[in-house]
C-alpha cells in the first residue's frame, strides 16, 4: 500500500473564526444518508417495546436506518421494527489467534462460551453488525487486526458492517489522530481486499468516532469531523480504489443529538450518524435520522435509490463487478 504524508491543514489567511467545514472536502460520498443507533447494553424486555413503538411511529425519508439492540433482544425487534428499519447486532465472534490465508475465518461455531458466531446472525438473517466500537477495543481489549479478521469474516457471511474507528484525546492532542485511524483502517482493508470473497461497498460503513467525545456531550466541532471524514475518504481512494471511496458511507458518531444533529448533517463528507445515548429516545432518533434532508440539501445533490453497492475484484485486485 502506497504510504501518504499528511500535513496539518493550514487556515487561509483571512479565515472566518468558524470557516465553513464543507470547504475543506476534496470530494464527497456518492452513498445514501446512513444512522445507526448503537443500544448497547441498555434497556429491559418493556423498554425495548417502548422504544421500538416511538421508532414504528416516526416517519423516516431517505435514509438507511440500523437499530442495533443488546443480542437478547434482536429477535424481538427483528418481528416488530416496520421498514425501513434494519437491525444490526453489537458484535460477532471470531478466534483472535486464527490465521486463515483465505481471509475468511470460517468454522466459527465452536467451544467460544459466551460468544455469538457471524454464522448465528446470518441464520437469524440479521443483516448488519456493529465492529470495532471503541468499547470493544478499550474494554475487552480488541486489536485492529481482530478487528479486521472480523469484518472479513462477517462479510464473508454477507453481514453488512459498521466498522468503528477513531482516537483517543492524548491520540489527537499528540497529533496522532490520522496515524491511529488509517492503523484500523489498514487491518481492515488488509482482510476485505481479498480477491476471492470480499467486497467493499455501501454494506461497509466506517463509524469515525473520536472517543473523547463517545457518552461525554462533548462533540467533535464540524471541522474537525469533515477534516478526518475527508482524510478517511482519501485514504480509501489511495489503498482500495475510487469507486469504494465515493460509494463508502462515512459516519460520525460522538455525543450526537437531537439538537446537534443539523449542523453536522451539513458537512459534505458526512453520510450518516451512529449515535448511543439519544438512540434511547425514539423521538430524538427519528429527528436525527431525518437529518438527511439537510444533508443531502446542504450537498445539493438527490438521494440515490440504489443504496447497495457492492465492489469485487479479481485475483489481481482489479475491479470486476459493480453492483
Ligand atoms: C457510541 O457509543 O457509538 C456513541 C456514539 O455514543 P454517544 O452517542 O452516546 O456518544
Amino acid at each position: 500500500m502506497r504510504a501518504r504524508t499528511l500535513e496539518p491543514p493550514r487556515a487561509p489567511a483571512r479565515a472566518p473564526a468558524r470557516a465553513p467545514a464543507r470547504d475543506v472536502a476534496a470530494r464527497a460520498g456518492r452513498g445514501r444518508f446512513v444512522v445507526g443507533g448503537n443500544w448497547k447494553c441498555h434497556g429491559s424486555r418493556a423498554s425495548v417495546r417502548t422504544l421500538i413503538e416511538e421508532l414504528n411511529a416516526g416517519t423516516l425519508k431517505d435514509v438507511d436506518v440500523v437499530v442495533a439492540p443488546p443480542f437478547l433482544y434482536l429477535d424481538d425487534a427483528m418481528a416488530t421494527l416496520k421498514a425501513p428499519y434494519e437491525v444490526a447486532a453489537q458484535n460477532c465472534w471470531v478466534e483472535p489467534g486464527l490465521v486463515d490465508p483465505t481471509h475468511r475465518y470460517d468454522s466459527e461455531t465452536g467451544a467460544f462460551t459466551g460468544e455469538v458466531s457471524a454464522e448465528m446472525l446470518e441464520d437469524l438473517r440479521i443483516p448488519w453488525v456493529i465492529l470495532g466500537h471503541s468499547e470493544r477495543r478499550s474494554l475487552f481489549g480488541e486489536s485492529n487486526e481482530f478487528v479486521g479478521k472480523k469484518v472479513a469474516h462477517a462479510r464473508y457471511h454477507g453481514l453488512s458492517v459498521i466498522v468503528c474507528v477513531g482516537e483517543t484525546l492524548e491520540e489527537r492532542e499528540s497529533g496522532k489522530t490520522m496515524d491511529v485511524i488509517f492503523s484500523q483502517l489498514k487491518a481492515v482493508a488488509t482482510e476485505i481486499d481479498d480477491k476471492e470473497h470480499s467486497s467493499w461497498g455501501s454494506q461497509v460503513v466506517i463509524a469515525y468516532e473520536p472517543i473523547w467525545a463517545i457518552g461525554t456531550g462533548k462533540v467533535a466541532t464540524p471541522e474537525q469531523v469533515q477534516d478526518v471524514h475527508a482524510k478517511i475518504r482519501q485514504w480509501l481512494a489511495d489503498n482500495v480504489s475510487e469507486e469504494v471511496a465515493l460509494a463508502t458511507r462515512i459516519q460520525y458518531g460522538g455525543s450526537v443529538n437531537a439538537t446537534n444533529c443539523s449542523e453536522l448533517a451539513r458537512l459534505s463528507d458526512i453520510d450518516g450518524f451512529l449515535v448511543g445515548g439519544a438512540s434511547l429516545k425514539g423521538e430524538d432518533f427519528v429527528k436525527i435520522c431525518n437529518t438527511s434532508a439537510v444533508h443531502y440539501k446542504a450537498i445539493g445533490r438527490k438521494p440515490r435509490d440504489d443504496s447497495v453497492v457492492t465492489f469485487s475484484f479479481d485475483e489481481d485486485g482489479e475491479l470486476i463487478d459493480t453492483k
